[in-house]
């Protein structure tokens, strides 16, 4: 059976959750030193470090199989390859900002001005679609000094918190593009590295259904199961289960994380009680 190679960033922002992830599906990696590639011993894949910028051009040259990096990144690179699935860590935007102080009534501001970016390629789409004639300086780095030290009006960057932002003395005034990581492929695998690409998908699949799911055990009286039952639908229908003290029962499920506080809420009015929550680990529908 053939290998998939998998390119991943190198040392940043996405290397830890990218190695985490295959580690959560089950992959091992021989070779716990990140330098040039890893191997699984149990798993037909092998594993590229690489700078995550370059991750697109060795995807779609087919250096590698497949990649895990920003989707900002994969827009930006603008690349023949295909977007497989988004896996939702490294979220962030980017934005548009300018000084604090600037009056900024809407897009047209920057018309006839300096825009200072890493992202020329999604910044000039971005202009293009509003019309808007700026001149973009395509920098690789530190994009938020830019204003002041003159080199430009407004930046256009990455924005998680805002803090950079706020340090610099900038305020963010549009959102072009929301990101997050993402598995790229090339677009013409053999049948065989497709086949590989589809478990690891599967597998990718079921840890992250696990990660939005709890599993919750309580125990209810008996006139309040049906009312239960309805709110906590599991992945089939809830398990219930007599308790020994008479006229009550016992209730497992699987919940989403997003409506946990809400569900919470209403089984404590309908009775329930010692309810306990723990984590999925592995969730396959
Ligand atoms: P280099 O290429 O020099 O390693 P980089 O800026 O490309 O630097 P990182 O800073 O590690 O690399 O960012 C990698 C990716 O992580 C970005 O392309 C983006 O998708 C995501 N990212 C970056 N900054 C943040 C942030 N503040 N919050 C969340 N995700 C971020
Ligand atoms: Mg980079």
């Amino acid at each position: 059976m053939g290998t998939l190679k998998i390119a991943v960033q190198k040392s940043g922002r996405l290397s830890e959750k990218s190695l985490q992830l295959l580690s959560d599906c089950g992959i091992r990696l021989s070779n716990g030193e990140r330098r040039l590639k890893a191997v699984s011993p149990n798993f037909p894949v092998e594993i590229l470090f690489l700078r995550d910028d370059d991750i697109p051009q060795y995807v779609e040259e087919g250096v590698a199989d497949a990649g895990i990096l920003g989707q900002n990144e994969v827009w930006e690179k603008n690349k023949d390859v295909t977007e497989v699935k988004p896996l939702g860590f490294a979220g962030c935007r980017l934005s548009l900002a300018v000084p604090k102080d600037a009056l900024y009534t809407g897009p047209d501001f920057f018309n006839n001005r300096k825009v200072a970016t890493s992202y020329p390629v999604i910044l000039q789409k971005y202009f293009d679609e509003n019309n808007i004639n700026a001149q973009i300086e395509t920098i690789s780095g530190s994009v938020e000094i830019a204003p002041a030290i003159g080199l430009a009006d407004g930046i256009f960057d990455i924005v998680s918190t805002g803090s950079t932002l706020q340090i610099n003395g900038l305020k963010e005034v549009e959102q072009v593009i929301k990101s997050e990581a993402v598995l790229i492929a090339n677009k013409t695998l053999t049948p065989e590295k497709q086949e590989i690409l589809d478990k690891l998908l599967f597998r990718i699949q079921s840890v992250r259904n696990a990660a939005e799911n709890k599993y919750i055990l309580l125990n209810a009286p008996n006139e309040s199961v049906a009312e239960i039952s309805r709110i906590l639908p599991g992945m089939k229908s809830p398990t219930v289960l007599p308790l020994a003290e008479e006229g009550w029962s016992s209730i497992h499920s699987v919940i989403r994380e997003d409506t946990f506080w809400d569900i919470i809420d209403k089984l404590k009015a309908l009775g329930a009680e010692g309810i306990l929550v723990t984590n999925v680990e592995k969730m396959i529908l």
